[in-house]
């Protein structure tokens, strides 16, 4: 979008005023822009031009500071009328129309200031310095500073007066910003580079510094273009790895089902009078062919999860009795950790949630609880609140230490090693998805060695 055809009235425009007469100067660092602006006036007030000055309060006292730093007796000048200065955006709100500059008003309520400083300078110019382009800009509504540009360029054919203009060159960090910082340049007829620049003197000193931000561009562009292609790639092994983890839970799944029934019916088949010994061993190998079929599960909720992809199929759900049959379906573990449970969950509370994911986030936590809870006493609690209902889970064993905290709840993330606890690191992520889905939250207080406690709250609604 170019900046004549950005703007229908600016259509026809004409180029900013041949002479210098509106200057661009872009800066990094607000002192040198006080200087700049100081020498800009400080040479007009030399040869009896008046200046006005229509910038932020912070620049104003910059620039008063930086002219009397000079020798240059700024009272004075302010009670002559030699030096007007005005708020850069209050000034800008007087002509502000819909959020565009209005043309009139602006030719109104700038052109008077001007015609007012130029009474008394004996058909002498102004000097003006201008920031209300710039707050346009930093208040995003670059169309209004091109357009706020053009009118300063058509004031300049029906009064004498030179203006400065200053952008900071922080706004305009990205490429997308590299239209309107043309634009802007357009708008001018003289551009002056920041002070990374500005101080080089000689000609062949500038031609080598040409040449070096040349190279430096070349190479920045290179390296956006690897970047752009090493992002896709990236993207691509993300891709990768859900579509394979995907295809092998389900691959994974269809032979292990089948297994699962065999075994079934193997223990329906030794039931009554068979060895004990192979009764046992099958109790064994279906607890196993359980725990493969729940890691198959996790790999495809993965998928099934990723990217907060959870649509809660709410249903009304009692979260006390879903906590108690966790625990009645957890009894073996909890037997097999040596834990001592103790459960407070007997007043209803009531909720809409998806039944079967809250209950595989209290499993998780339990889970957890009896897996990290060195063989301590383990407590889940439920409880009401006035617009959520609470669930903690406590026990009183390893911890978590503080730099783990929040990366648990991440995909594949573990603060044990995986020599002395089993597990892929996807328990707690699919709680907070699951959690975060239904609108609530999962948080964890602990310390190392002494026990962790996950507080699930969950409003009543999802
Ligand atoms: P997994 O248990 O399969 O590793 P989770 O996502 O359930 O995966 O847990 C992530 C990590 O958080 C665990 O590896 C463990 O380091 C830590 N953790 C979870 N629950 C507890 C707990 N109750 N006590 C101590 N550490 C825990």
């Amino acid at each position: 979008m170019s900046f004549a055809l950005a703007h229908g009235s600016t259509a026809q425009r004409q180029p900013p005023p041949a002479g210098g007469s509106h200057r661009v100067q872009f800066y990094e660092d607000p002192a040198f822009l006080f200087d700049v602006v100081a020498r800009f006036l400080e040479a007009g007030f030399q040869v009896g031009e008046p200046a006005v000055i229509i910038a932020t309060e912070i620049h104003r006292k910059g620039f008063k500071a930086r002219l009397k730093a000079m020798g240059f007796d700024v009272e004075r000048a302010l009670a002559d009328g030699r030096l007007v200065l005005l708020d850069a955006r209050e000034t800008l709100e007087t002509f502000m129309v819909w959020g565009m500059p209005d043309e009139d008003r602006f030719q109104r309520v700038i052109g008077a200031v001007f015609d007012k400083s130029l009474r008394g300078a004996g058909g002498r110019r102004v000097r003006a310095y201008g920031e209300m382009v710039d707050l346009l800009l930093r208040d995003a509504n670059p169309r209004g500073a091109l357009l706020l540009e053009a009118q300063w360029n058509d004031l300049g054919r029906l009064h004498p007066f030179s203006l400065l203009c200053a952008y900071a060159m922080g706004g305009f960090q990205t490429q997308e910003d590299a239209q309107v910082f043309h634009d802007v340049c357009t708008a001018h007829a003289h551009v002056s580079p920041t002070e990374a620049y500005t101080q080089v003197q000689f000609e062949e000193q500038r031609l080598r510094e040409v040449a070096a931000l040349q190279q430096r561009s070349r190479a920045l562009e290179t390296e956006i273009e690897h970047r752009k292609r090493v992002e896709k790639e990236l993207l691509a092994a993300v891709q990768l790895r859900e579509d394979f983890l995907a295809i092998a839970g389900h691959e994974l799944r269809t032979p292990l089902t089948a297994l699962q029934l065999q075994l079934h019916s193997l223990t329906g088949l030794v039931r009554d009078g068979g060895n004990p010994r192979v009764k046992e061993r099958l109790a064994r190998a279906q607890s196993q062919a359980q725990r493969l079929g729940d890691l198959t599960e996790e790999l495809l909720d993965v998928v099934r999860l990723g990217g907060g992809r959870l649509l809660p199929q709410v249903e009304d759900c009692d979260l006390a009795e879903l906590v108690r049959e966790a625990v009645d379906r957890s009894a073996e573990a909890v037997a097999r950790s040596g834990c001592q449970l103790q459960v407070f969950a007997e007043a209803p509370v009531q909720g809409q949630w998806e039944r079967t994911r809250i209950e595989q986030v209290v499993t998780n936590l339990l889970s957890n609880a009896l897996k990290y809870g060195a063989g301590q006493p383990v407590e889940l609690r439920v409880k009401a609140g006035a617009d959520r209902a609470t669930l903690v889970v406590r026990d009183g064993g390893i911890g978590i230490p503080l730099e783990a905290q929040a990366r648990i709840f991440d995909r594949f993330e573990r603060a044990v090693s995986s020599s002395s606890f089993g597990g892929l690191g996807l328990g707690l992520w699919i709680a907070r998805q699951v959690v975060e889905a239904h609108g609530g939250v999962i948080r964890v207080e602990s310390e190392p060695a002494r026990g962790a406690t996950f507080t699930v709250e969950l409003p009543y609604r999802a």
